[in-house]
């Protein structure tokens, strides 16, 4: 029978590339649910709602339609109808989504929506609290790592050089979200006790693959 695979781990380390690519080896949907905190947090940069309103937050996010469709080259996200795939990977939004990730009340919302995607099964989601919160029965967790230099530099390489961002500069950025996403109150960023952890630090991401394959036919 089919089974959920939560993969979870810190910002840069492969996640979603990989989950994408197991989900297509398994015929399974993939979920990023990084996604959603980001198409959250765009809408209220755009509204001018700051982390802060946290009233204005949860008001505004229950009128929210979040919609995550399959794509070949990963995944489109639509906010109440209009694409923003590329708009919720702006530097402004990586900058303050895990400010806006630390509002319990959003975090309900969110992981009652991905509890739904999850129902019937055959999901491979990522995210920082799947194996631990989101879907604690999946079948399969893994936590993925790498080291703070190896994920500042595979971010450095795949970036486009007109942001004119150094690769201290990114590695500042992720140390400082790793310990935003740590550090909260619920659901910090953990590993699950039974999650198997992969540090890819040495790993290519098909090697990354297979591996999390072969634990899901096993
Ligand atoms: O995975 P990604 O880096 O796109 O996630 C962006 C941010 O969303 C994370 O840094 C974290 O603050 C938040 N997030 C979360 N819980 C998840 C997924 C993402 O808090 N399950």
């Amino acid at each position: 029978g089919k089974m959920n695979v939560a993969i979870d781990g810190p910002a840069g380390a492969g996640k979603s590339t990989v989950a994408r690519l197991v989900a297509e080896a398994l015929a399974y949907v993939y979920v990023d649910t990084g996604a959603m905190y980001r198409a959250v947090t765009l809408h209220m940069l755009r509204k001018g709602i700051t982390p802060e309103d946290v009233t204005q937050v949860l008001q505004e996010a229950q009128k929210l339609v979040i919609d995550l469709q399959p794509d070949p080259d990963g995944q489109k996200v639509f906010c109440n109808g209009e694409e923003v795939t590329s708009e919720i990977r702006s530097r402004e939004v990586t900058g303050i989504v895990s400010r806006y990730a630390q509002i319990e009340g959003l975090r309900t919302q969110l992981v009652d929506t991905q509890r739904q995607m999850a129902l019937r099964k055959g999901v491979v989601m990522d995210g920082r609290d799947i194996g631990t919160t989101v879907l604690p029965d999946a079948e399969v967790k893994i936590f993925m790592t790498a080291s703070v230099e190896e994920r500042a530099l595979r971010r450095f390489k795949e970036l486009d050089p007109s942001e004119g961002l150094t690769l201290q500069q990114l590695e500042r950025d992720i140390a400082t979200r790793d310990r935003l996403d740590e550090n909260r109150e619920i659901s910090p960023l953990r590993c699950a006790e039974d999650a198997i952890v992969l540090d890819t630090t040495e790993m290519n991401i098909h090697e990354v693959v297979d591996k999390i394959v072969s634990y899901c036919t096993m």
